[in-house]
């Protein structure tokens, strides 16, 4: 089976084609780009997106060698994210299924970072660390969901990043340009606040304390090294705590946070401690892309048959992954 995957909840428009044994056949995307200082606009972003559809999809089929004829499958990243991105989706989704009479299944973004994720490293029951602008999660599998067992209690550790680095003028996303500036720190650590309360995590705060440290007249790398070490302390903790607890014996890293090297770093030595091995999703495929809802959609058909009507292929903005029956893993 064949299915074209579409993915539209934030900065991401991607299109990709995959088969039932997991190729990964295309995979075009394009990431709308904030002005420096600013983060994403909704609406821009939406038309960003419904701009430059037509020739992502276009290429995304191309680049496989496939018409729509040939596809069984549209799966559509139906939430969360922003709403008027996922509607350009949800549309273009709707469209394609309705005019050439093809299987229509809604995605939850999330879970597609993690059955891709799984596939790609071949990790079959890990303790997930989900780290991307929209998720700051810890899950493990249980009893047909993901549960969850510690997260963020405000803003994600991909929008600690991409507000602290908007905050000094840069473009979003600033994960990687803050993770290149730490990496020319000596390893000078300037004290900021570190909040963990049970195992759920708080940015916040050390958000406010990194850019007043950066307005003074300190060397950025120190501030964006102490940032990173500060913040990956936290989420290493929670993730050793629940490892230990779960007894997991494999622990995965997926979302776009998932390429940075220094926390990589820092949860091997956890998974070391704890005797658990550790699977990074491939940077490629780290953040937003159209296969993870192609290969999700996929899954989710194969096991359940889904195929929902178009007047029923709605989006939903909040729609947490806990909420998510999942049938086809044990
Ligand atoms: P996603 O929402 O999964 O597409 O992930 C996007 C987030 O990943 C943004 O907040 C980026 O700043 C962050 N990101 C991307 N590359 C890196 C990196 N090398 N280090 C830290 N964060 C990163
Ligand atoms: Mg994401």
């Amino acid at each position: 089976m064949l299915c074209l995957g579409i993915e539209s909840t934030a900065h991401t428009f991607g299109c990709s084609v995959v088969n039932s044994m997991g190729k990964i056949l295309s995979d075009t995307r394009e990431v709308y780009k904030a002005p420096e200082g600013s983060g994403i606009h909704p609406r821009e972003a939406s038309r960003h997106h419904m701009e430059l559809s037509p020739d992502i999809l276009r290429n995304a089929l191309k680049l496989a060698n496939v018409t729509m004829e040939d596809i069984d499958i549209v799966g559509y990243s139906a939430g969360p994210g922003l709403g008027p991105c996922l509607r350009v989706g949800a549309v273009i989704a709707r469209t394609v299924a309705g005019f050439y009479k093809k299987l229509l299944v809604p995605v939850n973004h999330a879970l597609g970072h993690i059955e891709l994720g799984a596939m790609l490293t071949g990790a079959s029951d890990p303790l997930v660390l989900l780290v991307s602008g929209g998720h700051t999660m810890i899950l493990a599998f249980s009893h047909s969901r993901w549960r969850v067992f510690g997260e963020t209690l405000d803003i994600t550790v991909g929008q600690l990043l991409d507000q602290f680095g908007r905050a000094l003028g840069f473009a979003s996303p600033c994960g990687n340009r803050i993770e290149q500036l730490a990496s020319q720190s000596a390893g000078k650590y300037l004290q900021l606040p570190y909040v963990i309360k049970g195992n759920d995590v708080s940015f916040s705060g050390l958000l406010t304390a990194a850019v007043k440290l950066a307005s003074h007249k300190t060397e950025l790398a120190d501030t964006c090294y102490s940032l990173q070490e500060t913040a990956f302390a936290m989420l290493a903790e929670a993730v050793e705590r629940a490892l230990s607890f779960t007894n997991k014996k494999e622990m995965m890293i997926v979302g776009g946070v998932a390429a940075n090297k220094r926390l990589a770093q820092m949860l091997d030595s956890v998974c070391n401690r704890q005797d658990a091995k550790l699977f990074v999703c491939p940077i490629k495929f780290a953040g937003d892309n159209g296969a993870q809802i192609a290969w999700t959609a996929l899954q989710e058909y194969l096991a359940t048959k889904m195929n929902v009507q178009v007047e029923e292929s709605t989006v939903q903005q909040s729609w947490r992954l806990d909420s998510v029956h999942v049938s086809w893993r044990r």
